[in-house]
Formats: C-alpha cells, structure tokens, sequence
C-alpha cells in the first residue's frame, strides 16, 4: 500500500524558536541529501541518529543550520524512510527548505497524510490512528488519558479480543456443518449461545460507555435557560471569567457564540445554543417554544436563572411545563441578582419554587453580577456531572464513529444470538457471524473504504 511520493510538510506550529520539516517516503533521504551538507551524507547515516549540518540551496549558499534525525523503513512513524530537519524556527528558513524539498522531488503532504501512511504500512490501526489527532486535541488530564490508551493500542485490543471470540464461534459452527450429514452436534448451541451473549454484553458496554467518553471528551452538556434579563448572559460570562458577549439591558442585544466550553476541575462543561440565549426573547413567556424544549432535551444540567427582584411567582403551568422536561436532568434554580433583592425577596422566591416543584430542587442564591455564590454553583456542576477518574487502561469509547458501528455490531450480533436461540441453521448463523466479525473490522480498518479514510484523515493538522 506504500505510495511512490516522498512526502514533506512543516510539523511545528508557527513562532517557535525550531521548526521541524518532516520528509517521507522512499526517496526521503536521498532528497534531503541533495540539499544537506555535514560530515557525512544521510545516507551514510545509522538509522535513529540524529546528524548536525548545513542546508544548502541550490547555488550551494547556507539556509541554516541544523539537526536532521533519520528513520530508516520500517522503523519510522510512517514505516517509511523519514527525515526530520530540526530549523531555526523562522518562517522563512523553513519555507525555503520546503521549496529546496520540493525542487528536488517531494511534495506537500496533505492533512493527516503521515499518520494516514502509518495506518497503510500497519504500523497503527485505525482507532489508533484516530487517537493521535485526539491526543493532539486533548485538553484535560481525562481526554489526554483516554486517548493515550486508545493510540497505545488498548481499545484495539479489546476489538481483537471481541474477533477472536467471535471467530472461535465460527470455527465452531464450521466444525458442525463439516459433520452435519452424520448428525453430529460438535458444537454445543448452549456454549454457542452463550459465547455470543458475552460478546454482546461487552459490546453493549462499550456502547453504553459513549455517554460518558463523549463528556469526557466534547464537554457535560448545560443548558441556561430563563426569562429575558434574568441574567443568562451575564452568568455565562462570569462563568467563562471573560467578556466575550456583549452584555446589555436592552432586550435581544446580545448574541454571539454558539457553544462555550469550561474546563472546572478537569471536568469540561459544554453550554448548549448560547446564542439561543441572547436571541429567544422571553423564553419562560413562551415555553411552548420548541426551541427552548430542544435545549433543554439535549443538557444533562439545566440552570434556571430567575431574576429574584422581579420574580413574581412564574405561573405554575410553565413550571410544571421545565419540571417535566427536566425530570431525568439535573436541574438547578438559581435565584439570581441576591445582591439587589432582599434576604426575604430570596426566601420568598424559593419558598414558592418549592411548593410548585417539591422539596427535592436544588435552589441557589447568586449574583451573577456580583459574583457571589458563583464558586458554589461550579462545585454543584462539578459534583452533578459526576464524572469518575479515568485510569490509563480504562476503556471508554469517545469517538462517535467508533459508537455508529459498535451499535451496528450490536445488532448484527443480538441477531447471532437470536439465530442460536432458535436453533437456525450453522450455515445461516455463520453468515451473520461473519457480518459482525466484518462491522467491527470497520474500527481499526481491517475493512474500509476511501471515503471513510478521506473523513477520518481529513480533520487532522498537516505534518501529522
Ligand atoms: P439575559 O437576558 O438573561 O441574558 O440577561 P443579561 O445577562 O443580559 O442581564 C440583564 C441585566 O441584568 C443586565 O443589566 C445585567 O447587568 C443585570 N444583571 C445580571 N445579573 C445580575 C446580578 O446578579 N445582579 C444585578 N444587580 N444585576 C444583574
């Protein structure tokens, strides 16, 4: 599957005080040769060491000095034959090497076209592949976790595990069909059934730990919701501990951003449609609104901001109306602008939120403003997300398309065990067997086609 291009790209973001250029593919090192000069040649170079020269143009006048470290096949990130020149990072120096590389036959790696090589040469598998951009991308002790385990091969080896369970049910039933016209039962339906339970178990489990690989991963999803200057915007600002909106007193002035992500104690929160927060203009007024429902369905926590100096007992119906949809979320009251109303103003709003929704609610007092009762709320956020400390080995699924085809997996193996059940024929069986065995294969790439590479790789950076 090795390509014929050598392939180069700049892989250190800009202003450093090195740049790296990357060089791969088969001619690698005798292109870099061309515009190297040091004690020895590249070629002439251990595998895995590291050479001081100059680069040198074309009418042979210095560009820099530098580093190159030199991989021979297969011992490389990409399996190929690599350089990387170690530059001053100036952005001139490395774009005149890269013209210097690509006069003398290489060309510009596309996005993610390195780990892509490293894919088809075998050296990672897919989901691999997949969790070097998420490593990239991780901001949390937790997402840094989970991906590192993910590259280092740990989910990969629970799919392999899963294969070579579904692959002894196959021999099995092979087994029973070589022998069927002696009426022999070799495999017994019962192990067969339950063999194919387990796998289903597990796959079930690694589908049901998405809800929370994907928490870990894009965020816990939060909803603010409440009427027109209760507070919503400004809140979101305090808990982002920046302006970035425009905060206003006259209505519907405000709006920018979409989604706004925190990072509280390693837990990430994402807050959901934020523009929706500026642009709805009395959303408790107009609950029926779809949208607001919407938001609502798609939080794990709904903060309600009431502005305590105007509350004047929200009708009940519209109440009952949030309650509802928030009966399997996590709903906090915050009883906003606690600096402007009075301590009784407060207990009266709360009082009367309590005989409407139960003893049960979460109420707090804050001033958004004033930035009071702020610290508390992210300790309730925190605690109410309740996310668990992830170890290195544990394996939760955080990429969506790996949750696509383990729900496909799924399926395709509770028919298998349906099939056993009823005591389908072996042959039957086993074509659904070779179903799942090829569904999971779409995980680490043993099955896949271009359009799917072309996503997945398409989404890195260049020089990765
Ligand atoms: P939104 O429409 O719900 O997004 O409300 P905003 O965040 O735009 O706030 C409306 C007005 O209430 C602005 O003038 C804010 O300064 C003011 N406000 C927000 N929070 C507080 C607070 O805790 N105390 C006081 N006194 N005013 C607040």
């Amino acid at each position: 599957m090795i390509t014929e291009d050598t392939i180069c790209a700049i892989a250190t973001a800009r202003g450093g005080a090195i740049g790296v250029v990357r060089v791969s593919g088969t001619e690698a090192i005798s292109i870099a040769d061309k515009i190297f000069r040091g004690r020895k040649t590249l070629a002439e170079a251990k595998a895995n060491s590291v050479i001081f020269g100059n680069i040198v143009d074309a009418e042979l006048n210095i560009v820099d000095e530098v580093l190159v470290s030199v991989f021979r096949a297969p011992h490389s990130y990409t399996g190929e034959d690599s350089v990387e020149i170690s530059c001053h990072g100036s952005d001139y120096i490395l774009q005149t090497v890269m013209q210097l590389l690509i006069a003398n036959g290489a060309r510009t790696a596309k996005a993610g076209e390195y780990t892509k090589r490293a894919f088809l040469s075998g050296k990672m598998d897919l989901s691999q592949a997949e969790a070097v951009a998420d490593l990239i991308a991780s901001s949390s002790a937790s997402t840094h976790r989970l991906a590192l385990n993910q590259m280092r091969g740990g989910f990969s080896k629970e799919l392999a595990q899963l294969r070579e369970k579904l692959l002894k049910i196959t021999s099995l039933l092979e087994l029973e069909l070589d022998f069927s016209e002696e009426d022999v039962e070799f495999a017994d339906r019962i192990e067969l059934r339950n063999l194919a339970a387990t796998i289903e178990d597990r796959i079930s489990y690694l589908t049901s730990s998405f809800k929370l690989g994907n928490a870990i991963k894009n965020g816990v999803p939060v909803a603010i919701i409440g009427e027109t200057n209760a507070g919503k915007s400004t809140l979101l600002n305090r808990l982002l501990n920046e302006e970035r909106a425009i905060v206003s007193n006259i209505h519907g002035t405000t709006r920018d951003v979409i989604e706004e992500t925190l990072n509280i104690d390693g837990t990430i929160f994402r807050f959901i449609d934020t523009a929706g927060i500026r642009q709805t203009t009395d959303e408790i007024e107009r609950i029926g609104i779809e949208r607001s429902f919407q938001k609502m369905d798609k939080a794990e926590i709904v903060l309600w901001l009431i502005d305590s100096t105007t509350f004047a007992g929200t009708d009940n119906e519209a109440m009952g109306d949030i309650a509802r949809h928030c009966r399997d979320k996590k709903l906090a009251v915050l009883l906003n602008k606690s600096d402007s109303a009075t301590e009784n103003a407060v207990a009266q709003c709360a009082d009367t939120i309590r005989r409407a929704l139960g003893d049960g609610i979460d109420i707090m007092s804050i001033s958004a403003l004033e930035n009071s009762g702020i610290e508390e709320l992210k300790q309730w956020l925190v605690a109410k997300a309740s996310i668990p400390q992830v170890n290195e080995s544990d394996i939760i699924v955080t990429n969506l398309r790996h949750y696509e085809v383990l729900c496909k997996a799924g399926e395709s193996i509770a028919k298998v065990r349906t099939a056993l059940d009823l005591n389908i024929p072996g042959d039957l069986v086993a074509e659904d067997l070779n179903e799942t065995i090829n569904i999971l294969g779409e995980i680490t790439g043993q099955i896949s086609n271009d359009e799917v590479l072309g996503n997945i790789f398409k989404n890195f950076c260049i020089g990765k």
